[in-house]
């Protein structure tokens, strides 16, 4: 049962083809963790993150985008542009200036799915954030009903919050367990099937069996993931075959998107979804995109993002960090210096991993990691 998570890691385009024509719901996309995947199925639609897309070339994207723009954006665009799958709706989110451009880009190359930008703060640490954020939904809601030409149903909406809470809180059960007790590869291969999957397959497939456990019988070196996205799945298994063991994940695919709170009575529950209060629950999505963690696109609580990735390696015994970094990804590679910095004053020596069309490790990186883990061993 397992087995579906790979597959869908490795080709998450493939899946949701095949999802489309046996579905009669219809698909809407968002590229980004932060947006609310909720609000797309509480209007009927079947909600997906969609995953970055590597290949060697993009051409539909590049003919529409300024080439220095992250694979990550690029895929994307390519992906709707080629109407790969069929697209009903765009959810689109402001956060970095990669995903700013999205939206204008896809209406300047005659897209025709409709786009609704949901506008959030930048700085996540002023007590008007959550002011900003929940006005943000409520006229994200407001543009997409108009938009989409569909309402927002207020108990789908009850249901759906309460099942994509669920999903993202066995996610972070899942990654609290990761190099321990459960085996990286299939940890990130799962929390990009929450992506892309029905919340109730999701659930369904990860409840059917036992989660698979590391190989503690190799000696392996525990590391940390940090970066954006996971910009495909063979870079994890590239790191396993390596000897690496991700003890500690800082990404948006694994413990970011999935610490976003919706602090609603009633959400806790699956089985029991909480009663359909429309503005009690927009208020709770809004907020909970501020009191998530969020990556170095958001300016949040002073100097607390990286102390907190620090002592968090340092508990879990951490000996090396993987900054996995797309090409042209400003914020992530601002970033790095001191994070990487910060971490060598810990006794933590990095490695930047760059990535841009290639999936897996390249040959120079994979040799360069080598170094580092025979240095760390
Ligand atoms: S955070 Fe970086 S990788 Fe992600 S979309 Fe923005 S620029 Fe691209």
């Amino acid at each position: 049962m397992h087995e579906i998570f790979l597959e869908i890691a490795r080709d998450p385009i493939g899946y949701l083809q095949s999802w489309a024509k046996g579905s009669t719901r219809e698909l809407a996309l968002t590229f980004s963790g932060l947006f609310p995947l909720e609000l797309l199925d509480a209007m009927g639609f079947h909600g997906v993150w969609l995953p970055p897309v590597l290949r060697n070339r993009y051409n539909r994207a590049d003919t529409m985008l300024q080439v220095f723009m992250c694979s990550r954006a690029r895929s994307f665009v390519d992906v709707v542009a080629g109407s790969e799958l069929p697209v009903a709706a765009i959810g689109a989110v402001t956060d970095c200036d990669a995903k700013d451009v999205i939206p204008g880009v896809l209406h300047a190359g005659g897209c025709e799915t409709p786009v609704v930008t949901l506008r959030m703060p930048i700085r996540v640490d002023t007590p008007a954030a959550v002011d900003f954020a929940v006005n943000g939904v409520r006229h994200w809601v407001a543009e997409a009903e108009h938009a989409f030409n569909r309402r927002l149903d207020p108990d789908l909406l009850a249901g759906a919050c309460a099942l994509r809470l669920r999903t993202r809180q066995r996610l972070s059960e899942m990654f609290q367990k990761l190099g321990t007790e459960v085996d990286p590869v299939f940890a990130y291969s799962a929390a990009v099937s929450a992506q892309v999957m029905e919340p109730e397959a999701f659930l369904h497939a990860l409840d059917a069996a036992p989660w698979p456990k590391p190989d503690h019988k190799r000696r392996m070196i525990p590391v940390l993931m940090s970066g954006s996205e996971l910009p495909n799945i063979k870079i994890i298994e590239d790191l396993a075959g390596l000897g690496a063991l991700i003890v500690l994940d800082d990404t948006e695919t694994g413990t970011r998107a999935a610490s976003r709170p919706v602090q609603h009575p009633g959400c806790q529950d699956a089985e029991t979804p909480p009663p359909p209060d429309l503005d009690g629950l927009l208020e709770a999505i809004g907020a909970g995109i501020v009191y998530k963690k969020h990556g170095p696109t958001k300016v949040s609580p002073a100097g607390n993002r990286i102390q907190g990735i620090v002592s968090a390696a340092l508990d879990r015994g951490v000996q090396a960090a993987v900054l996995g970094l797309f090409k042209f990804c400003d914020p992530h590679a601002f970033e790095a210096p001191a994070l990487i910095e910060q971490l060598k004053m810990a006794g933590i020596h990095s490695i930047v991993v760059e990535t841009d069309k290639e999936t897996g490790l390249l040959a120079r990186e994979r040799t360069r990691l080598q170094t580092l883990l025979e240095i760390v061993e």
